[in-house]
């Protein structure tokens, strides 16, 4: 059966039938205004960019809900793979998730091979590089990712893009969690503070900068940001369409000067083919009608471009809601 909206309140009036002493209670026509649809978007951890992003997009359609009638609320997840799998149970309506989850979810491979395709996730647009982020103590004399091997290092919770991300690195290596002397499955919320108190000596997160998330670390005990290099990420890069090499800009972090080297994905806004047209069309109208806005509420999307989001790093199919207003505006 198709989706609608989430929740549907319908206004209703009380109409007297004149004449009859009857009283009839009648469902009035409806004008958009008066109705209220919901729409959830499944983000990440709250210092990250996807739980910003994700407000920043809400904000925007709730901006103008007296016209549309849609209500917009975020929420704080587990990252892209959750993301992914609440959406296809019918549990959110759209999601951020990295494009190398998004493309293994659509084709069913990697994480999402014993789960088989999901031909009805569906394209809104992309958003935001996201470079794979090593993150390391000040005092730990790592100065690139090989040099982790025996050390304690989190590789992400289950569930988020960075965990998928991580285990697909470690086998182009040939490795496993093994690699590491301990292999944390903190939550991104949780990393910065662990590395401070000196529980870790590393973590991994796929991120948009600057972020909130990287700068606690930096500021409060001096962590540094390390290179992502060698042999089985340029493999990774040859291998999938998804992945490009990148530089992390230095200067963004304090104690970070220099750019960084390492590899990457785009965070993409997905939602199911079940998901209704003319909602998915006034959430991409609301981002796209408002752009300038959009771009200031979060640092890491100060550089968006709308050609670029209507293509780029998308794997699914656009949604139909969503091309129809790239076709209106001559995006597409
Ligand atoms: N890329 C991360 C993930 O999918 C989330 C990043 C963020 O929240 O900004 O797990």
């Amino acid at each position: 059966m198709r989706k609608l909206f989430t929740k549907s309140i319908r206004a209703k009036s009380l109409t007297l039938t004149a004449g009859a002493a009857l009283c009839s209670m009648m469902l009035a026509p409806l004008p958009a205004a008066a109705q209220q649809n919901f729409v959830s978007i499944g983000t990440g951890g709250v210092t990250g960019v996807y739980y910003a992003a994700g407000g920043a997009i809400c904000r925007l359609v709730n901006k103008d809900r007296a016209d549309h009638g849609v209500r917009c609320s975020v929420e704080s997840t587990g990252g892209s793979v959750f993301n992914v799998n609440t959406i296809k149970a019918g549990e959110l309506d759209l999601g951020v998730v990295q494009s190398d989850v998004a493309y293994n979810a659509y084709n069913g491979e990697g994480q999402f091979a014993d789960a088989g395709e999901y031909k009805k996730l569906r394209s809104v647009f992309s958003i935001h590089p996201e470079p794979f982020t090593v993150v390391v103590g000040k005092d730990t004399g790592v100065e690139e990712f090989s040099d982790l091997q025996g050390k304690r290092f989190n590789v992400g919770n289950p569930g988020s893009g960075t965990r998928a991300s991580m285990e697909q690195l470690l086998t182009q290596m040939g490795a496993d969690n093994s690699f590491f002397s301990l292999a944390s499955e903190l939550r991104p919320d949780e990393h910065g503070q662990a590395l401070c108190d000196g529980k870790i000596d590393g973590f991994f997160y796929g991120v948009g900068h600057p972020s909130a998330n990287i700068q606690d670390p930096t500021t409060t005990c001096g962590a540094k940001i390390v290179p992502l290099e060698g042999e089985a990420v340029n493999a990774l890069i040859e291998q999938y369409p998804y992945y490009a090499q990148v530089d992390i800009p230095g200067g963004l972090y304090t104690g970070n000067p220099n750019d960084i080297p390492t590899y990457g994905v785009l965070a993409t806004f997905v939602t199911s083919e079940d998901v209704n047209d003319d909602m998915v069309y006034e959430v991409v109208k609301a981002v796209f009608n408002n752009f300038d806005d959009f771009k200031r509420l979060h640092p890491a999307l100060g550089h968006l471009v709308k050609e670029d989001m209507v293509k780029n790093g998308l794997s699914a199919p656009l949604h139909p809601g969503a091309e129809r207003f790239y076709k209106e505006q001559g995006l597409l």
